[in-house]
């Protein structure tokens, strides 16, 4: 019987082997190697521990890095295969805005059905692959090496170790991506996605836990990268939430504004703010957001339109101040330092070049009976179940095309 190894038993790891199970019938023998001492704990944490495995919309608009690439592989399997996929392993889906969740609404549920699903494979947990070696003639063994001297003898291997982000919740360090370097491999800039921004300046520590609601957009060199509307949260360090996250599956930013006012014009808001003016008009600066925006926030707008002084009267506010107010309302503005680093992504952005595997089948261009899936190579999604359906995606196209071209080797 031909052996399929699958390092990492991840989302694409498990995947993969249900998928190679059932396209040989059992006849390929598979074996997931995991470094950790059990399989899928990264999913366990997923969409906040309910799981948001796949979307309404999977299209190439959502992908960033090689997005022709990812064209290819989602247009062969996109919603409807996702979700048939987690039906036929016990899981009916569930939706909310187009994000799509086991009905049970829970991650460890659907980690239950996967690892049933897969139970026709053998698990070998603690084994973190630290060499991946070659046949040394064609049509013999690949050999797999762990960091503490197992070894594994394989007929094709499916690569499936993760990126690098969040460490510590799933096992991914990278550490597969160095062993397709190795091999030659090219393997593009890895830099944190999904994560919270760090924020120069102005300081926002003091509106640490701060929740608004806006719309967010980020700029480099004065270009607008991406614009989003949703929750922003602040951070001790900077900012957080869906836009921001979002903000980083694109380029890097150096600049990042909020409009606080997004359903209203600038022309609007400023009648509003004359309003304001006059029912408050005995208060002080600092009670001129009550009932509008949190305290604290509102501070931050005020000092960003030039009320340094808050126990100056609402009855002192010209029509510039006013003026002034409405801009910063309208473009709160942050200079951002940098990501938050690995532990704090959800995802990795870039990866193994995926140029180098073939879209229909994840085998390697270069070495035959090698195959990769996953976050390792360099395509991510945007939040909302996007990283996962790529998960799937490929692990099921190169479970399936390992096992089929196994069986036929057989024959
Ligand atoms: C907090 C959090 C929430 C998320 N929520 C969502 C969500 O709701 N929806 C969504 O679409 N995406 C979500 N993601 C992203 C998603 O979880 C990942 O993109 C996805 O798990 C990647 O799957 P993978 O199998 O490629 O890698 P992983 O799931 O990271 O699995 C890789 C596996 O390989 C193992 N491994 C690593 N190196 C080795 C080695 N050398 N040898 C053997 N084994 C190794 C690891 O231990 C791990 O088990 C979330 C991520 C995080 C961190």
């Amino acid at each position: 019987m031909k052996t399929l190894a699958i390092l990492g038993g991840g989302a694409a790891g498990l995947a993969a082997a249900v998928s190679a199970l059932r396209a040989s019938e059992r006849r390929v023998r598979v074996v997931i190697a995991e470094r950790l001492p059990r399989v899928g704990k990264k999913l366990l944490s997923t969409g906040n521990g309910r799981c948001n495995f796949t979307n309404t919309d999977i299209s190439a608009g959502h992908y960033h890095g090689d997005t022709r690439f990812a064209e290819r592989v989602i247009s062969r399997f996109g919603t409807e295969e996702a979700v048939r996929f987690f039906r036929s392993v016990g899981v009916p889906e569930y939706i909310e805005d187009g994000r799509v969740y086991p009905m049970s609404e829970s991650a460890a549920g659907l980690l239950d059905a996967l690892r049933a699903a897969a139970s026709g494979a053998e698990t070998a947990t603690d084994f973190r692959a630290a060499a991946l070696l070659p046949p040394k003639t064609p049509g013999g063994a690949w050999r797999i090496l762990s960091e503490n001297g197992a070894e594994l003898m394989a007929d094709a291997v499916i690569v499936a170790t993760g990126g690098r982000a969040a460490p510590s919740l799933g096992g991914s360090d990278g550490s597969g991506i160095e062993l397709l370097r190795a091999l030659g491999y090219e393997v593009t800039r890895l830099l944190p996605a999904l994560v919270q921004l760090k924020v120069e300046r102005p300081s926002v520590a003091a509106l640490k836990g701060v929740r608004v609601r806006a719309e967010a957009s980020a700029f480099s060199k004065g270009q607008l990268v991406h614009s989003e509307r949703g929750e922003v949260l602040f951070t001790e360090y900077g900012l957080s939430g869906i836009p921001i996250f979002q903000i980083t599956a694109h380029e890097e930013c150096d600049t990042v504004t909020l409009d606080l006012c997004p359903n209203i014009c600038k022309g609007k808001l400023l009648d509003e703010l004359e309003n304001r003016k006059a029912i408050l008009f005995t208060h002080t600066a600092e009670d001129f957001f009550a009932g509008m925006l949190q305290k604290r926030l509102g501070n931050l707008v005020l000092r960003a339109a030039g009320v340094e002084k808050l126990s100056r009267p609402v009855s002192s506010f010209d029509g510039g101040t006013l003026e002034r107010i409405a801009s910063a309302l309208k473009r709160l503005e942050f200079r951002v330092s940098g990501r938050m680093g690995w532990e704090s992504a959800q995802v990795t952005a870039g990866g193994v070049r995926a140029a180098q595997f073939d879209p229909e089948t994840m085998e390697s261009r270069l070495h035959p009976r090698l195959y990769a899936a996953g976050e390792l190579l360099d395509v991510h999604g945007d939040c909302g179940g996007y990283n996962l359906h790529w998960a799937w995606a490929t692990g099921i196209t190169a479970g399936r095309a390992a096992a089929r071209a196994l069986e036929a080797s057989e024959k």
